[in-house]
């Protein structure tokens, strides 16, 4: 794309697909797989319909192709995706600059999977935690974590949620701030989960008809890192709330609000993404969302972006597969 030319993001942004397996219910409603990754870069979406209906014309219109920096199929391990993406991360960070990494996908797709994953198999969020640490000397440098959501454009501390709806704050130098967010220190890989984990179950989670443990909130887990006891790097990693849209959910009242203002973060996220990897350095509005006002000193300039996004291969999913991996490849 024209992004070769850019003068200031180039290298900064990575985006990947990972598509899980397909699960049990799935499989017994005899759904089959529809997207493939093909190699290290290429995806092969299958549109089950015109499959199904014999459109096989020499032009293959039920066939769509897509490129990515990096493709990860079901047998993908956590650390398969972990050298392609948060590896590559910490290098950045330890050289002092700022980064974010984020599952995008919509609710069911796998993001948690990948953000958190399992006692067994740790996702992104413990893995870049862990790496961390071995790569500091911890004489000289401080690790904090913090653990956040947004919610109906509200921020909430998952660690705290005694303190209530917390305030974002930019200073004259244009460092983002949340005052009164909770820092804590996990020393190892159990306390990382534990912390996740729990923070996870205080998210705020509404049944809707689509999904019942449909996520409507955006979790980030916000790592410092402090050079002798000075801030020195800052990293995000996003696990988003779904992407699938409030009209599919025949959703009414709060549970609308809520599907406008996932949307509307989503939407300026994709926007801010954009603008970033666009040849022009145009106008890069950051002001759209609460998502995009507190990643703005993360995101963009000299700091690291990573997009991970997550699909299930299923035929029955088959237009929200493809919705995702067309925001995909539209931050490329
Ligand atoms: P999301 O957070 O996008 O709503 P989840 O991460 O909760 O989706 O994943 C939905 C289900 O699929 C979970 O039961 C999860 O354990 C499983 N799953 C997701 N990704 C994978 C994967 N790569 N390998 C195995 N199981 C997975
Ligand atoms: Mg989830």
């Amino acid at each position: 794309t024209s992004r070769k030319n850019s003068m200031t993001n180039q290298g900064q942004l990575t985006v990947v697909v990972r598509v899980r397996p397909l699960n049990k219910d799935e499989k017994d409603r005899r759904q089959f797989q529809c997207v493939f990754p093909l190699d290290k870069q290429r995806i092969l979406l299958v549109d089950p319909e015109k499959y199904e209906n014999n459109i096989l014309r020499q032009n293959r219109p039920h066939e769509k192709l897509f490129n990515f920096d990096a493709t990860f199929g079901p047998n993908s391990t956590q650390e398969d995706v972990h050298a392609a993406t948060t590896g590559p991360v910490i290098e950045a960070l330890v050289a002092g600059y700022n980064a974010t990494v984020f599952a995008y996908g919509a609710t069911g797709s796998g993001k948690t999977y990948t953000m958190i994953g399992t006692k067994e198999k740790p996702g992104l969020m413990t893995l870049l935690t862990q790496s961390l640490y071995e790569k500091i000397n911890p004489q000289e440098y401080t690790v904090l974590l913090s653990y956040l959501e947004i919610y109906n454009e509200l921020i909430r501390d998952l660690l705290n949620p005694q303190s209530g709806v917390l305030d974002l704050m930019e200073d004259e130098r244009g460092n983002i701030r949340v005052p009164g967010l909770s820092t804590v220190r996990a020393p190892n890989v159990n306390r990382i989960m534990q912390i996740l984990q729990e923070g996870n179950l205080r998210r705020t989670q509404e049944a809707t008809q689509a999904n019942k443990t449909s996520s409507r909130s955006h979790a980030l887990l916000q790592v410092t890192l402090l050079k002798n006891n000075r801030p020195y790097g800052k990293l995000f990693m996003i696990d988003l709330a779904g992407s699938e849209r409030a009209a599919n959910t025949q959703n009414r009242g709060q549970r609308l609000k809520e599907g406008a203002a996932i949307n509307r973060s989503l939407l300026a996220l994709g926007n801010v993404i954009n603008s970033l990897s666009s040849s022009k350095p145009g106008y890069v509005n950051y002001r759209d969302s609460k998502l995009t006002r507190l990643l703005k000193d993360s995101l963009g300039g000299s700091a690291k972006t990573c997009m991970i996004a997550h699909v299930t291969p299923a035929s029955g999913r088959y237009e929200e597969t493809y919705n995702t991996l067309v925001y995909a490849a539209r931050a490329k």
